[in-house]
């Protein structure tokens, strides 16, 4: 049987059905599969069988189970591990430690179809299935925890989850390139190669080692060993400001671990336009596989939108994205989004709506760096003032959007990506084109907090740009004719945030006499600047700053701005 239209083969039978009798890599992710390329398993299964590899997909395995993953035989080369996309302790559980019932990366929306800390389990599950298979760690999880980090949801410091998962090989940010050259190196190697030569100092990836691993001469970044971070909470912020250090200037990085070492190569280099408009051309279907009975709700949000470009020059302390894609930014061509439009509308359930055009942010579509972001010592582009160097092309992105919208067939075409407001402000075309042509009644803009000293902790802008935003937005929604609003993300209980803090938020909302609804009781991710604040109780410059570390104290936070919210 051939899998469906467009999709990797799943089973024996949708292998055999393509002829093949051995795949070269098999990917094992947490989320369904979802031929939709915001989903990284359909995304780089794509990527690899365009370059020639034979690549099948199992998707929310059973965890206790390894001959869950036998069914397509034993992959020739390596298996891909993902937890998903999005780390699988913030998957499950809430701000407060509760566990969450759904889950919009599974079909019916049920939370349980992927276990906590998805990259160790299914790594022990491909070692049990598989021994002495490489395995690869990918995706946010592994990302996000590839160095020592503060894990809030057992209160503790955590090694690498190279270590915790015994995976062979991390990819942090984005993963085509690295598992294409890994996947290059072992088909080059050989069965008899020891895979440990193919399987080091390959861009983007971490790998345990020692320092004769680093090339001679080349940039170094020394973390502090895990040891020292578990005894001195402050080392904590040493080390995640020290990698944000390595991303920006592409050296390499150690960090002990009890004797032992992981290596970070250098970061892998952004895909450039032409490498990019070659990946979302690969014929996407944005369909879940045929054998799910039910909607998968994150299908339902993403089916339609349109990723215009990655990464984030914001550098936001609590936001993972940036760390993952990066801050230089790399954006697709016009031509390669008017042509995934075009073929959007052939879909069956296509009813004339683009529902988003955009990346981790909106309007930073063809922006650059005049400079040498290597060179460079800021950790965001945009704050506490928009860097001089930082070019962006708003106008061009304008015309883009009107040409998207004109083609034949869309009716409507929004923008749900999250705004940069003090970006928008500096070009005027494009915040009356985005108010009055791209705003679907609603807006979401995300000036997070109120108050300067917070905002500065956060890293976003001053909130007197968020204001002249607002004013600029209502003032053209008024001469559009249009009722529409603003709907402000905010962040309660934010390291540096107190209980006044809050309440200055919250007077300034009844002032506007706004309710607000998206509050999120602020959660460290790992490996962010922001976890980092929250466990060392520090801000990066070494001050200590209030945190609001107990849940009742956190939730006083969060009810001064919604008193009866109690799903936090
Ligand atoms: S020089 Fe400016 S624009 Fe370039 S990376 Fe640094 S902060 Fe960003």
């Amino acid at each position: 049987m051939k899998p469906g239209r467009g999709f990797l083969p799943t089973t024996v039978s949708e292998m055999e059905g393509m002829g093949w009798r051995e795949l070269d890599v098999l990917l094992v992710t947490g989320d369904a599969y979802v031929d939709h390329p915001s989903f990284g398993a359909a995304l780089l299964g794509r990527w690899l069988s365009s370059h020639g590899f034979k690549v099948g997909v199992i998707s929310q395995p059973q965890w206790d189970k390894p001959e869950a993953l036998t069914g397509m035989g034993r992959p020739r080369l390596f298996a891909g591990v993902s937890a998903g996309s999005l780390d699988s302790m913030l998957a499950h559980y809430t701000a407060f430690r509760k566990k969450r019932s759904d889950d919009a990366y599974t079909p019916g929306g049920r939370a349980g179809a992927r276990p906590n800390r998805a990259c160790i389990a299914y790594t022990g599950l491909v070692k049990a299935a598989f021994p002495g298979l490489p395995v690869v760690l990918g995706g946010i999880e592994a990302s996000m925890r590839r160095a020592s980090h503060y894990d809030f949801w057992s209160d503790a410091v955590r090694r690498s989850i190279l270590l915790d998962s015994k995976a062979d090989l991390l990819v942090y940010g984005m993963g085509e390139r690295q598992v294409l050259e890994l996947a290059r190196r072992m088909a080059d190697a050989g069965p008899a190669a020891k895979p440990r030569a193919a399987l080091t100092g390959i861009p983007g990836t971490a790998f345990m080692g020692d320092e004769a691993d680093v090339p001679e001469g080349a940039p170094l970044v020394r973390l502090p060993a895990h040891e020292d971070i578990v005894e001195d909470p402050r080392q904590l912020m040493a080390s995640t400001l020290s990698l944000e250090a390595q991303l920006r200037s592409g050296a390499w990085a150690l960090q002990p671990h009890a004797g032992r070492s992981v290596v970070f190569a250098p970061p892998a280099s952004p895909l450039s336009s032409e490498e990019l408009d070659r990946l979302y051309s690969l014929g996407f279907t944005r369909d879940p596989h045929p054998s799910y009975k039910e909607a998968i709700p994150a299908v339902e949000m993403i089916r339609f939108s349109v990723t215009s470009h990655r990464g984030c020059a914001g550098g936001c302390s609590f936001c993972s994205l940036a760390l993952h894609q990066g801050r230089g930014l790399s954006s697709r061509s016009a031509s390669s989004m008017e042509a995934e439009v075009r073929s959007l509308t052939g879909h069956p359930e296509w009813s004339g709506s683009i529902t988003d055009v955009g990346g981790p942010s909106a309007n930073m579509w063809g922006a650059s760096c005049k400079a040498d972001p290597a060179a460079c010592g800021r950790s965001s582009c945009l704050t506490p003032a928009i860097c001089p160097r930082f070019q962006d092309d708003q106008k061009a992105l304008t015309a883009l959007l009107r040409r998207l919208k004109s083609l034949p067939g869309v009716k409507h075409l929004r923008v749900a990506s999250g705004v940069r407001h003090d970006l928008a402000l500096r070009s005027p075309a494009y915040a009356e084109a985005l108010i009055r042509e791209f705003t679907g009644g609603q807006l979401k803009l995300a000036p997070e907090h109120s108050c300067p000293k917070v905002l500065e902790l956060m890293r976003k802008p001053a909130f007197a740009s968020f204001e002249r935003f607002l004013s600029v937005f209502e003032r053209e929604s008024r001469s559009a004719g249009k009722e529409q609003f603003v709907v402000p993300y905010l962040i309660s209980a934010f390291p540096g945030c107190t209980d006044s803090d809050m309440r200055l938020l919250a007077a300034w909302l009844k002032k506007k006499g706004w309710k607000p609804r998206q509050v999120q009781c602020f959660i460290p991710l790992p490996g962010t600047v922001a976890g980092a604040m929250f466990h060392a109780g520090v801000d990066p410059s070494g001050r200590p700053i209030h945190v609001a570390r107990g849940d009742a104290e956190r939730l006083r936070q969060h009810h001064i701005l919604i008193p009866s919210d109690f799903r936090a």
